[in-house]
């Protein structure tokens, strides 16, 4: 697909919009399958050393009360997801790289494991981090990582992040490059609709997420958030409903030109319309993040405005999503790790 051809599909409506999620999700049932898989999402600290212009947990943003679930509760949770059969969870936080703090995942990594038998699967999302940590975090049992480019234009990218030598995008780049080379199954993707954000931008990120050859895709809508620099830029946004449409042409989009990835149905979606995951699942996504951080924690996870399920305990949130999903059609894949084949297929060739 050319990008100019990707530039249109991003913007049609009506029929011809209609003709293009049939199509993406006769691609999807025919490449992965009507299944989707859980990830139980584990939001353990909101410490974060960077400064990210769009993040509600930026490290300048003083009204969030900072706190790191203790490894009791983490591993709570991790035996929830494991005995309700989620078959995987993300360990999601800030990013901090002290010696402490590597320290402290991979020892998560390990007692989780052992508290599942092996069986457990496990997705870092904590930042950019050396090529060594990485490396540590791998052989002690993460086996997949998600780190979004956030946009693959070096422009809009220093217009979202502060321009300095915490926020490079070569940085980021490198990161994706060594995530890979240790062997992880490799996620990234992009927000949708941040202000100065341009059609041929998007297309160029699906261009790009191709290129780089992902595994794994997680991609949702841009939402603000009051206490960010960003905010002030608002009245460039295009409405809320328009961001969640074009994201789920995004994912559409996504899996013709991907067809065997793992696409995320992104937690933003449900900001905008309280159905939003299930119909991104429609169209083309695979995989959903039931979210299994302590219900006390979550008030001080709010990266955008109207992050939903705040109050929502992980029982409720199971039979919550079992329901929606069977509604939309698809089947839960209770049990499995549901991997991305198209990392089977890469490590194969
Ligand atoms: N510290 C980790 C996890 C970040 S939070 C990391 O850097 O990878 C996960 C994702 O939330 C981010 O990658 C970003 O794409 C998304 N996010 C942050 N703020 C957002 C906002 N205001 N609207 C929508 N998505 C946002």
């Amino acid at each position: 697909m050319e990008k100019r051809e990707i530039i249109r599909l991003l913007q049609t409506k009506g029929e011809e919009r209609t003709q293009l999620l049939k199509r993406s999700r006769e691609v999807k049932d025919q490449s992965v399958g009507n299944k989707v898989y859980f990830r139980g999402l584990i939001e353990f600290s909101n410490i974060c050393s960077k400064d990210c212009l769009y993040c509600g947990i930026r490290n300048s943003n003083t009204n969030v009360v900072r706190y790191e679930a203790t490894d009791n509760e983490i591993l709570e949770a991790c035996q929830f997801a494991w005995e309700n059969s989620f078959a995987s969870v993300v360990l999601q936080s800030g990013e901090i790289s002290s010696p402490a703090f590597i320290k402290r995942v991979d020892n998560l990594l390990k007692k989780i494991k052992q508290l599942s038998n092996n069986e457990l699967g496990i997705t870092l999302s904590c930042g950019e981090q050396s090529r060594e940590t990485y490396l540590r975090w791998f052989e002690s049992g993460a086996h997949r990582f998600l780190l979004r480019i956030e946009s693959s234009n070096p422009d809009l990218y220093y217009k979202i992040h502060p321009k300095n030598s915490n926020h490079l995008f070569e940085k980021r780049l490198e990161s994706l490059q060594f995530l890979k080379e240790t062997g992880y199954q490799v996620g990234t993707g992009v927000m949708i609709g941040l202000p100065f954000q341009t059609y041929e931008d998007l297309a160029n990120d699906l261009l790009f997420l191709k290129k780089i050859d992902i595994d794994m895709c997680g991609m949702g809508p841009y939402i603000e958030h009051e206490n960010t620099p960003l905010y002030q830029h608002r009245h460039l946004l295009m409405p809320k409903q328009e961001r969640f449409d074009l994201a789920l042409n995004m994912i559409a989009v996504l899996r013709l030109l991907m067809p065997d990835i793992n696409i995320a149905a992104a937690t933003a979606l449900q900001a905008i319309d309280a159905a939003g995951r299930e119909k991104a699942l429609v169209v083309g996504a695979n995989i959903i993040m039931p979210n299994l951080t302590p219900v006390n924690y979550r008030e001080e996870y709010q990266l955008y405005e109207d992050k939903p399920c705040l109050d929502e305990d992980k029982e409720l949130c199971r039979n919550c999503l079992e329901a929606r999903i069977e509604m939309s059609g698809s089947e839960i894949g209770y049990g499995e790790w549901g991997d991305s084949l198209h990392f089977r297929r890469r490590i194969k060739r």
